[in-house]
């Protein structure tokens, strides 16, 4: 690769599967198409960390976003961004073009444009509602919190930089978004 001065901020999962909810890494190509585009364009490719295997770990159940929408973890994601967003400010500083923050459309903590929420928790066995429980999920268009908290870290630094959802559910538009940060 050669210093194309360009860099693009990924979501942990979309270059390392492993941290998302057991279950829910599903076959798919969409983060190989991702990543193989932006190594062949010479974009260069951080790594931003999973706010929920950090904070929660790999037994972690599926959580809806109301769940996630707490101080205590609006705060760590604010910790662990804080040092990408000394780094946004380098890179922008010596003319380096920061292309996008790509995140994960659906996740309660990572999504763009939408994200995941529902009247989830509590104790499962000591209800009989736990059906009516899970049905109450809905996909909104709303942000996740990690997203939420970046957007808020870079609007005080004022520092301007494209967000971009990809969705496992809509690949063709996830293909159309990496299309457009790459054009
Ligand atoms: S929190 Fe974000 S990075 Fe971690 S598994 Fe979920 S979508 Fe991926």
């Amino acid at each position: 690769m050669y210093r194309s001065k360009k860099v693009i901020l990924l979501c942990h999962c979309i270059l390392n599967t492993n941290t998302k909810v057991e279950g829910l890494a599903k076959k798919s190509d969409l983060e190989k198409t991702i990543i193989d585009a932006l190594i062949e364009n010479q974009i260069g490719i951080i790594q931003l960390p999973c706010p929920e295997f950090m904070c929660y770990g790999l037994k972690r159940w599926g959580h809806v976003r109301a769940q996630f929408d707490t101080p205590h973890f609006r705060k760590s994601c604010k910790a662990i961004f804080e040092p990408y967003a000394d780094q946004i400010i380098n890179y922008i500083d010596n003319d380096y073009e920061v292309l996008g923050i790509i995140g994960i459309d659906g996740s309660p903590t990572c999504g763009v444009e939408r994200t995941c929420d529902g009247d989830w928790g509590g104790e499962w066995t000591s209800t009989d509602q736990w059906k009516e429980r899970l049905d109450s999920i809905q996909y909104i268009d709303k942000k996740g919190i990690f997203i939420e908290e970046i957007m808020k870290i870079l609007a005080d630094i004022k520092v301007d930089v494209p967000f971009f959802g990809v969705s496992f559910s809509n690949t063709e538009a996830s293909y159309e978004a990496i299309r457009k940060i790459l054009k």
